[in-house]
């Protein structure tokens, strides 16, 4: 029982291809042993059959001599041989014990088959005879009774199976043979197959190890074939995109991010070194460094909150308080507010339709400040900038328009990016921006199940639209 189980604990800690061949070969030798069974109880039943057979054959044929020796007495008692099939030997006993016929004297006698008698014979024997077993034989008995003259005696058949026994003999080396020859063959053929099957999966694991952050163009082979193996090397590979796609990205957004930085330092640190030489004797210089080191600053604090705006949402961080929102009060107080704070542009209110929305405030005012920062921005002094806001079926559309420098059509998929800033530097309409303001806007309409629409011509102004499901 230990041994049993030692050996299932190292058969369940082996390799797979080692499970593999030794499953293989239990069910091969399974299978082998059911046809030895089959092929040896096959044999014995024939065998049997075929004895049983010419026993009942002769005993016919006796019973139809012995029939008509009652009726013509002149046949010679010496004839009772005549309808015993070859092999089957007959004796006649009287109601002594007596035997007074007897077709072969150096068969065993009958107390010796008495003797030898099988109590427990195979379930095929037929139930009318007995079997005895002897060291290289065995031996079947059929009876009859016969009664003339009111003397009653017994014929004894007898049948052997000796030769056959041989053919036993044969037939278990044949059989065995075979079988050691299947089971290391089984073996062979399981252990090769198997580590055939399972050599992608090495592969695989020898590719993994060798993947490092550096080191990522590096893809599994697949085979042709359309197994699951395939699968998961595909599986494995596509993961792999993915993950390069993203630390790409993620190595970009921090170069990116530094040199936006960078910038507005470098302008901090000229201003300053400008103030340290001249700022207590020139009060004109002193102003002018001040204020150009206050607007970098704020610059700067803009970035920062945007890039951290951004990286929340990269990690799933940034908190959305999801309720129900009354979106044209919203739409009232930032415009109000835009209005209050902008002297250069005329800026107007269409429709303010009421309509609930299911919203995160904090985040629903920064897209709608965005849009319209964005408009009065890039539109001239003078402009027009105009807020509507009115339902369309289930849905609110909410647009901010200008009448300001319009985005070239090849721009307009693009400003959505990161750090995408259209180059203003040869139009005379010079801004300050980090590029990533649309991108925020972007992930909050995500967030909120809505569509930005947007619609631009350059030099007539843009109108950009956000689509937000009404709540019921
Ligand atoms: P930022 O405004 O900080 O540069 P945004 O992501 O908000 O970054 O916008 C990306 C770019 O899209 C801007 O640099 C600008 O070129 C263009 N853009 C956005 N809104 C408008 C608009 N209303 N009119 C013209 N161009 C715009």
């Amino acid at each position: 029982m230990k041994f049993i189980e030692k050996l299932l604990r190292i058969v369940h800690y082996s390799q797979i291809s080692t499970k593999i061949t030794i499953i293989y070969t239990l069910c091969f030798l399974a299978l082998l042993t059911l046809t030895n069974a089959l092929a040896w109880y096959g044999v014995y039943y024939a065998l049997y059959q075929q004895a049983e057979r010419t026993l009942v054959y002769s005993m016919e044929n006796t019973k139809k001599l012995l029939e008509k020796l009652e009726q013509n007495a002149n046949i010679d008692v010496n004839s009772i041989r005549d309808p015993l099939v070859a092999g089957v030997v007959l004796r006649v006993v009287d109601d002594k014990g007596r035997v007074f016929i007897d077709t072969d004297s150096h068969y065993p006698t009958v107390e010796q088959f008495d003797e030898n008698i099988i109590k427990d014979p195979p379930f095929w024997t037929n139930d009318d005879m007995e079997v005895a077993q002897f060291t290289r034989a065995i031996v079947y008995r059929a009876k009859m009774n016969f009664t003339h003259d009111n003397e009653t005696v017994t014929l004894q058949f007898f049948r052997t199976i000796t030769a056959q026994m041989d053919f036993f003999d044969k037939l278990k080396n044949i059989l065995l043979t075979v079988d050691v020859i299947g089971l290391l063959f089984a073996m062979g053929t399981g252990y090769i197959i198997s580590r055939k099957i399972l050599r992608p999966i090495s592969t695989m694991t020898k590719t993994a190890q060798d993947i490092a952050i550096e080191n990522m163009n590096t893809r599994i082979p697949v085979n042709p074939v359309n197994d699951e193996l395939a699968d998961l090397a595909n599986t494995f590979n596509n993961m792999l995109n993915r993950l390069q796609v993203g630390i790409t990205q993620q190595q970009q957004f921090v170069s990116n991010a530094s040199h936006e930085l960078r910038t507005p330092v470098t302008v901090i640190r000229g201003y300053s070194d400008v103030l340290a030489r001249w700022g207590s004797t020139d009060p004109e210089i002193f102003k002018e460094s001040v204020e150009a080191i206050q607007s970098e600053t704020e610059n700067m604090q803009q970035l920062i909150e945007q890039l951290l705006f951004l990286a929340r949402s990269d990690q799933n961080r940034q908190p959305l308080n999801m309720q129900p929102l009354e979106l044209s009060e919203l739409v009232e107080d930032v415009f109000h507010k835009m209005r209050k704070t902008t002297h250069t542009h005329e800026i107007k209110m269409i429709r303010n339709e009421v309509a609930t929305v299911f919203a995160d405030k904090v985040t629903m005012r920064q897209m709608l400040r965005i849009f319209l920062e964005n408009a009065v921005k890039y539109t001239p002094e003078g402009g027009t900038v105009t807020v509507d806001s009115a339902r369309d079926g289930d849905y609110i559309k909410l647009s901010v328009s200008d009448t300001g420098i319009g985005i070239a059509k090849e721009h307009q998929s693009r400003i959505f990016e990161r750090f995408f800033r259209v180059n203003a530097s040869g139009s005379e309409h010079k801004v300050s921006g980090t590029g990533l303001g649309l991108s925020i806007a972007k992930w909050v309409a995500d967030q909120h199940n809505s569509k930005i629409e947007l619609s631009s011509e350059l030099g007539k102004g843009t109108t950009i639209s956000v689509i937000i499901p009404i709540y019921h």
